[in-house]
């Protein structure tokens, strides 16, 4: 028998898809979600049920849960485990609040979308017993701290180049699914979650003298990704470290939808409550940390540090505002020059928008780039699907972008590298960034999921150049590939002077 009905029309979803599951008593079949999850994210178009022996592709984005109409497809909640936490003395619980959470919550209670209600949610938290509350924005600094250390690590050592940011776990699933050949481009640092979850156990554990078991990790997200990625084997890390391998770094990841029904729930007036701040030891992150939540965020905070890294100097003030690359654009480019290195970007959002830049790379259309930060939903995090859904549109989510931008100019720390907390980190325990700590508990691999859609990587077959071969003429290095390297790996010639074998 069928597992899946009317996939022609809605889109299939595994029983134990941890992101999203549909309740087929309140479909109307109005295919909306079917629309979403090819036409913006380009997943449902790309297979069949036949091809796949009736096992349906998803790359958790939850999107199609944001424009279902009857709610038939929810998130699925994670509450119950974090109440029963809660309730047990033995665990010490903590929360980890991402970027786009804090601007975008006040929207389910009738607050100004782009207002900035960090304060009221660690109120609201304490509240409810949770031990420990930080920002996510710390995760964030530790992933800029390692991802341009390996941005210039690959510029100045002939690695792969264009590097792309890892930090959405849906577009890794992405490129995982349907472009494995393009793995070794995907940075191998974890995105701010990862880090977080590893460190709140392995280094805030150390410091408060804390046994480790006795932590729950929640992080607080706009995302439905998140519930998969907290999940990848990949992600235990300060389990592995400990001689506990079944642990988890992070244990539950909660969307602010489902914050939202439990505040609802407990008849708590949000809007009445007063202030407090985040906990010490991986309290505030920087500004840079902050603006992750937007689409071109995570670029322009691994510029900010990539500057440093390659001059020893923070960037002008005037160039703290990379307008090229903020706000919403289907392709955003520009180059930033530091030095006598000239480092060319483009930035991305939707998985849809992704492939298009993909096949250009691939063809070799785009062909000199470095450095490319995709988000799989609109206007990267603060489009998330677990973000409230009513009335979502592009002014909506400017208002939001705005309130995190508006964040980056008032805050006093602009750089990942200049946040104490990230100092003292490195410190008293990573060393420096791709330090062999740094790299066995920050970074991470991946893995190729193709094999479930009936054919290996289908999409290597774009250019018929793929194999071409470059020869540098100094030094007589091989190089396969679309385009040649950026720069010789051996002699360091400038990969333009390459010649076709
Ligand atoms: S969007 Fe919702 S109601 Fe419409 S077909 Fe999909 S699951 Fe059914
Ligand atoms: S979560 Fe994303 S990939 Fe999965 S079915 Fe929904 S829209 Fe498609
Ligand atoms: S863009 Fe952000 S919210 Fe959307 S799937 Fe990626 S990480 Fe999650």
């Amino acid at each position: 028998m069928e597992k899946h009905f009317f996939s022609d029309i809605v889109v299939p979803i595994e029983p134990d898809n941890v992101s999203i599951r549909r309740d087929w008593s309140k479909c109307i079949q109005c295919g909306m979600c079917k629309n979403v999850c090819s036409h913006l994210m380009h997943v449902s178009d790309q297979y069949t049920l036949q091809e796949t022996n009736d096992e349906a592709v998803c790359i958790n984005c939850g999107q199609c849960s944001v424009v279902c109409p009857t709610g038939a497809i929810h998130v699925v909640s994670e509450v119950d485990f974090v109440k029963n936490a809660l309730a047990d003395d033995e665990k010490i619980v903590t929360f980890s609040m991402s970027p786009a959470v804090r601007v975008s919550i006040g929207e389910a209670f009738g607050i100004e979308s782009g207002t900035n209600l960090e304060k009221k949610i660690i109120t609201l938290l304490k509240n409810m017993g949770v031990d420990y509350v930080f920002d996510t924005t710390f995760g964030a600094d530790l992933t800029i701290m390692e991802e341009a250390s390996e941005l210039v690590d690959r510029i100045k050592n002939g690695g792969v180049l264009p590097q792309f940011t890892s930090c959405c776990p849906a577009w890794v699933k992405y490129v995982e699914t349907f472009y494995p050949s393009m793995i070794d481009h995907l940075s191998t640092t974890k995105s701010p979650i990862g880090m977080q979850g590893a460190v709140i156990k392995l280094f805030f554990s150390k410091v408060k003298q804390i046994d480790p078991t006795r932590l729950v990790n929640v992080a607080l997200v706009p995302c439905t990704a998140k519930k998969m990625e907290i999940r990848r084997e990949e992600l235990r890390s300060a389990g592995k470290e400990l001689g506990i391998p079944t642990m988890r770094d992070m244990d539950y990841a909660i969307s602010v939808r489902e914050l939202v029904e439990w505040i609802k729930e407990m008849g708590i007036d949000f809007a009445q409550l007063p202030d407090s701040e985040f906990d010490d030891v991986l309290g505030k992150g920087s500004a840079s940390g902050v603006i992750f939540g937007n689409s071109g965020g995570v670029m322009e905070a691994a510029l900010r540090t990539a500057h440093y890294l390659l001059t020893g100097k923070n960037i002008d003030d005037q160039l703290l505002e990379l307008s090229a690359i903020r706000g919403l654009g289907k392709r955003k480019k520009t180059s930033f020059v530091i030095g006598d290195t000239t480092i060319n970007v483009a930035v991305v959002y939707t998985t849809r928008n992704a492939d298009e830049l993909l096949k250009d790379i691939i063809s070799g259309k785009e062909n000199n780039l470095h450095f490319v930060e995709v988000m799989a939903c609109p206007g990267g995090c603060i489009g998330g699907a677990g973000q409230p859904k009513e009335n979502v549109d592009d002014e909506l989510r400017q208002k939001r972008i705005g309130g995190l931008y508006h964040d980056d100019k008032i805050m006093k720390v602009k750089f990942s590298h200049e946040n104490p907390d990230i100092k003292r980190c490195y410190q008293e325990y990573f060393g420096k960034p791709l330090s062999k700590l740094s790299k066995k508990i920050l970074h991470t691999t991946y893995r190729d999921r193709s094999g479930i859609l009936g054919q290996k990587d289908k999409n290597s077959t774009i250019s018929t150049e793929q194999d071409t071969v470059w020869v540098c003429p100094v030094c007589g290095y091989e190089h396969h590939g679309a385009q040649p390297p950026m720069q010789c790996p051996l002699c360091g010639i400038p990969g333009k002077e390459f010649r076709k074998k």
